[in-house]
């Protein structure tokens, strides 16, 4: 079952899916101490069971008390029940005028983030390199340390896992520019194709690639700067 909670007061907007979240991160608990009872070493076995646990309790807790906010009554046995219960009181609050914005941001970022966590663990966002410069700073690589370049602009995306560019972030290393979700990538794919017709139509293309192929030269291991 799967609860979709949305928030939105121009601050902040949540699109949250707890419960399938949290079905998954319980099959990542059960089915690696299933795994524990074949024939997984015993400090692999505790990694991965020590890790999804303590994933699952801060998620427990964290509902416990959002829960007992909005109530004085005993939580609930799930951490599915004190959400739902907790997100009907705290939605309430909210229509009634009682949740000043700064509370709604601190919900919101707080459930963000323990969705990011679970996601991040379960879902690892691939990383995919951007062969073409940054439309903004023009930047097609950049240093990562004394000897290692990496391309401008990094997509993170979970396209596999959920089959969208929802959650994809685009972000240039270069200028710290930003693109996020589907409509971001549409984005920066326009800029990118406006970038290089101005490219083509002037001298940049040369400095550009000279710059690219002094990128390269110092990607060569012994070469400093
Ligand atoms: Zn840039």
């Amino acid at each position: 079952m799967t609860v979709e909670q949305v928030f939105d007061d121009h601050s902040a907007t949540v699109r949250v899916r707890h419960d399938s979240l949290l079905n998954q991160l319980r099959d990542a608990v059960s089915s690696s101490m299933a795994h524990s009872a074949n024939k997984v070493s015993a400090s692999e076995r505790n990694i991965l069971d020590a890790d999804a646990i303590d994933k699952l309790e801060q998620v427990e807790n964290m509902a416990r008390k959002l829960y007992l906010t909005v109530t004085a009554a005993e939580p609930f046995p799930t951490p599915e029940q004190n959400l739902r219960q907790w997100f009907i009181g705290f939605s309430n609050l909210h229509r009634s005028g009682k949740v000043s914005r700064e509370v709604l941001g601190q919900k919101a970022s707080r459930l963000r983030s323990v969705v990011t966590m679970i996601d991040d663990k379960l879902n690892p966002p691939e990383s995919i390199e951007i062969t073409s410069p940054c439309p903004r700073c023009e930047k097609l690589w950049v240093k990562t340390d004394e000897m290692s370049w990496c391309r401008a602009i990094t997509v993170q995306s979970r396209i596999a896992v959920y089959g969208s560019l929802d959650n994809a972030t685009a972000t240039c290393r270069g200028c710290g520019a930003t693109w996020i979700h589907g409509q971001g990538m549409r984005q920066l794919r326009w800029e990118i194709d406006e970038s290089e017709t101005r490219r083509n139509e002037s001298p940049v293309e040369i400095e550009h690639d000279t710059d690219t192929l002094i990128g390269h030269r110092f990607t060569m291991p012994g070469n400093g700067e």
